[in-house]
């Protein structure tokens, strides 16, 4: 990126690093407290913070540069021990601090001239005070926090909530190199970005610094052009306009949204041949004239529950031999691209791997791939990291021709989504690229 004196505005290239900012606050999953530092957020040989005994840190220098956050935080953490803090909670708690301590003139800039401080992100007050489930939260937060907090003034309840909404609506998850989330943070420069649910920049992760990456070629960088996505885009349009409707007030009217989706909830074709994307409530396939045997649309209604009703049971946990339930159901049934079909081999790719049965993994991960790419689209980091994967696991099951082509499919991605530098880049995909090199000479 560079706009010079302001004036004249350059196109700016796929795979352009277009903004990076460190946190202004964050928190790291209590669920990963023990397994990754609280401060750099990175994974090792870790020592307890002997205040609390509730943080953990890789060493001396992690924990030095922590202190200024972690002070206040540690002998009330201390206190309040064997009871834990919720991660919001705790988030708002370090917002709170840092706003006592002067944090409201920090600057996060987004561009040569332009910057926001914490202020001046949107709270949607009026949207969360009108938001049942949103009050019923902050309401308990507030009771955590009176706890919490005994020797900090807290803001009024008006700030409070200004806070509250700040967070909703701004923060990011924090992701791992896999791609998961292992915390919650608020980054003041990028929060200027808005939502497309087909974005054309990405948000990635070192540690707890964010870089945010294009994925198509833009004209020229204009902030109100350039759109990350808020959530998981692999869902149909009235799943993804509700979710940006209820956790961020607003109705999507991007491209994607606005565009038929004719996969999304679609019907297989009887005939096995054809993959036309049928309607459930059809009597022939529109392609190829093969009539649908008799009460299709109840079948279809019913796998379409059974499926829907058991992935939101493994919303957290994925089952193996329940994912294998419903794949067996939605055979002939459900178009191998409808979104149901997509993310249940999401969760049967996800519990084969935490259950290492690596022969299935790979079988699933195939399969998963052409769904991907109909919803994330060609060039995303979760593409990448599937072919990455794809790749560990062929090397694995000793297919290092196989997994050469698949970590070189996750090359092209990552190297514009990521960038050559990235830690995903140096310690994950080039020492697989080098092994698979060598072992399929
Ligand atoms: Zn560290
Ligand atoms: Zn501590
Ligand atoms: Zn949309
Ligand atoms: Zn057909």
């Amino acid at each position: 990126m560079r706009i010079q004196n302001g004036y004249k505005r350059l196109s700016v290239a796929n795979g352009t690093t277009i903004l990076t900012a460190k946190p202004f606050a964050y928190v790291l999953q209590s669920l990963h407290r023990s397994e990754k530092c609280d401060h750099c957020l990175q994974s090792g040989k870790l020592f307890r913070c002997s205040g609390c005994q509730y943080v953990y840190y890789c060493n001396r220098s992690c924990q030095q540069s922590s202190w200024s956050t972690h002070r206040k935080e540690c002998a009330n953490l201390k206190r309040i021990s064997p009871k834990v803090i919720p991660d919001m909670a705790r988030l708002m708690a370090r917002i709170i601090i840092k706003l006592n301590q002067g944090g409201g003139e920090e600057i996060g800039y987004y561009s040569n001239t332009s910057y926001r401080k914490f202020k001046d992100l949107m709270s949607h007050y009026s949207d969360i005070k009108r938001d049942k489930k949103r009050m019923e939260h902050f309401v308990c937060l507030c009771g955590v926090l009176h706890t919490f907090l005994e020797d900090v003034p807290i803001p009024n309840s008006a700030e409070l909530m200004g806070i509250y909404g700040r967070i909703c609506i701004n923060s990011f998850n924090i992701l791992d190199l896999d791609m998961n989330s292992i915390g919650i943070g608020i980054y003041l420069g990028p929060s200027v970005m808005d939502h497309s649910c087909k974005p054309n920049a990405v948000a990635t992760f070192e540690g707890a610094t964010i870089i945010i990456r294009t994925i198509e070629d833009l004209p020229c960088l204009d902030w109100s052009q350039a759109r990350i996505s808020y959530i998981d885009i692999l869902k149909t349009t009235k799943d993804r306009r509700a979710e940006l409707q209820s956790s961020y007030y607003f109705w999507c009217n991007c491209k994607k949204c606005e565009e038929p989706e004719p996969m999304a909830e679609a019907a297989a074709c009887p005939n096995k041949c054809c993959t036309h994307p049928c309607s459930p409530s059809a009597d022939i396939c529109e392609n190829c004239n093969t009539k649908f045997p008799e009460e299709f649309e109840e079948t279809f209604e019913e796998v379409s529950e059974f499926t829907a009703h058991h992935l939101q049971n493994m919303k957290n946990v994925a089952y193996l031999d329940i994912c294998k339930m419903c794949l067996e159901k939605q055979e002939g049934i459900l178009h191998p691209l409808n979104v149901q079909h997509v993310q249940t081999l999401q969760a049967a790719f996800d519990s084969s791997i935490s259950l290492q049965h690596w022969e299935e993994a790979e079988s699933y991960a195939e399969r998963l791939i052409n769904g991907y790419l109909a919803y994330y689209g060609e060039v995303q980091p979760l593409i990448g990291i599937l072919y990455l994967m794809i790749g560990k696991i062929q090397l694995y099951l000793e297919k290092p021709k196989l997994a050469l082509e698949a970590l070189k499919k996750a090359s092209a991605v990552l190297t514009i989504t990521h960038g050559e530098k990235h830690a995903v880049m140096r310690e994950y995909l080039r020492p697989l690229l080098y092994q698979a090199t060598m072992e399929g000479v």
